[in-house]
């Protein structure tokens, strides 16, 4: 990493990637540590989210009940958002502790909950069986529901800009964990608590209609447990959630060999790569992990994903003042997607909250308009993103380690 945070690169200064307020960790030869095994391995016990319909039918046998006792319950958690003994009015009164015990253990406790949005948001902090904290939060659209998932406890790729990879991995969540995210989402949707009432009516009908997995941690490090989460959410019910896969968003900051294992994966989800720069001298800072797979595999990979899923890709392309806003990477970006063919991908410039003093901070508008306009002239669509929360906390990850300093401070 070059010491000089603001060295200049020709008529615009170029703020080089620094961590502010923590120290990154490194290996010994002074890179940023890469943790692809976590060091916490302990799994809450087995929940009927974590398994297929068969297998939770398999369970209920073995624990001596009849094994259409496991749809039953399948019909509580999915349908109904609850795993609450007293609300199973179809299962003997008997049998109902016994099964809620053993197929649905407790799995998030709520630590906090912000409302913001004239309360359409709202994030939460969980905490797992263990005591790891992790977060999701809840965004009302029109037209839809989504919900930003975590898939670790921690993060093990160490961007210098995340408040989630300043303590590293601690463990990968289970399927169940992951999955119990959207089910208590739509539990709170159910009781009202998500915006008020509803113009259109009562909220029965509305449950969470999105799923990006953006929240904390690298969704393809934690890869075989996110995908059985993906496929429990298609799952029709009471097997699964029913959710559509093409309103699930999984995303990365670029395991090449993961992605091209997601396009044979034969579920039709959104892949996002969060790219965030084209060129590997600012990526390789910006993002460790490009020191393991550059930027054109991942750009590879992703185009792959396209040409195996016919699924138009996105780019996540979070704009940093003087950064990574230079006109020149607009060009250099459409240059390299157009490169690969037309109309597999479209670019998902992210404003960053302003903050003042820090190097971290949002791209002025003129700057934001032309890197846009030079992504549009070269052909490749370009949404500017909205982003929710801003009053909530401005990174990922930002609420579940004030819960730690909470926790271990004096
Ligand atoms: S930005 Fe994402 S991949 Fe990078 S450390 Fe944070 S959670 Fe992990």
């Amino acid at each position: 990493m070059l010491s000089n945070p603001a060295a200049t690169e020709g008529d615009r200064p170029q703020v080089r990637p620094q961590a502010e307020g923590w120290k990154q960790q490194t290996t010994d030869d002074g890179r940023p540590l890469l943790q692809f095994k976590q060091p916490r391995v302990a799994q809450p016990k087995t929940h009927l989210a974590d398994l297929t319909l068969a297998e939770r039918q398999a369970k209920v046998a073995e624990l001596g009940f009849p094994a259409f006792r496991a749809k039953q319950l399948s019909n509580h958690y999915f349908n109904h958002f609850t795993s609450d003994p007293d609300r199973m009015t179809d299962l003997p009164k008997d049998a109902r502790e016994k099964l809620v015990a053993e197929m649905m253990p407790p799995l998030l406790t709520e630590v906090r909950r912000l409302t913001t949005d004239n309360g359409d948001t709202i994030k939460f902090l969980w905490r797992l069986f263990d005591g790891a904290l992790v977060e999701s939060v809840l965004m009302r659209y029109p037209g839809r529901v989504t919900l930003c998932v975590s898939s670790q406890a921690g993060c093990g790729m160490n961007c210098p800009f995340c408040a989630t990879g300043q303590n590293g991995l601690t463990r990968n969540m289970s399927t169940a964990e992951i999955v119990e995210q959207v089910v208590r989402a739509n539990e709170v949707i159910a009781e009202g608590a998500l915006g008020g009432l509803r113009r259109d009516g009562g909220h029965n009908a509305e449950r969470v209609t999105n799923i990006v997995f953006m929240g904390m941690g690298e969704p393809l490090a934690n890869y075989k447990r996110v995908i059985a989460s993906v496929r429990r959410m298609v799952d029709p019910a009471p097997e699964g959630l029913g959710m559509s896969a093409r309103h699930i968003t999984v995303s990365t900051v670029g395991l090449v060999p993961a992605i091209n294992r997601l396009a044979e994966e034969g579920i039709p989800v959104t892949f996002a790569l969060s790219l965030h720069a084209p060129d590997d001298e600012l990526r390789d800072e910006l993002i460790p992990v490009n020191s393991r797979w550059k930027a054109d595999e991942a750009i590879d990979a992703a185009y792959n994903y396209f040409v195996k899923t016919g699924r138009r890709v996105s780019i996540e392309y979070a704009l940093i003042k003087d950064m990574n806003d230079h006109a020149w990477r607009a060009d250099l970006l459409g240059k390299k997607l157009n490169a690969r063919g037309r109309g597999w991908v479209h670019v998902n410039p992210i404003p960053l909250n302003p903050t003042p003093g820090s190097i971290w901070t949002s791209s002025d508008p003129d700057v934001t308009d032309e890197f846009i306009n030079r992504l549009e002239a070269a052909g490749i669509p370009t949404t500017l993103r909205d982003t929710r929360g801003k009053e909530i906390d401005g990174a990922c990850g930002q609420l579940a380690a004030e819960g730690t300093r909470r926790r271990t401070g004096p």
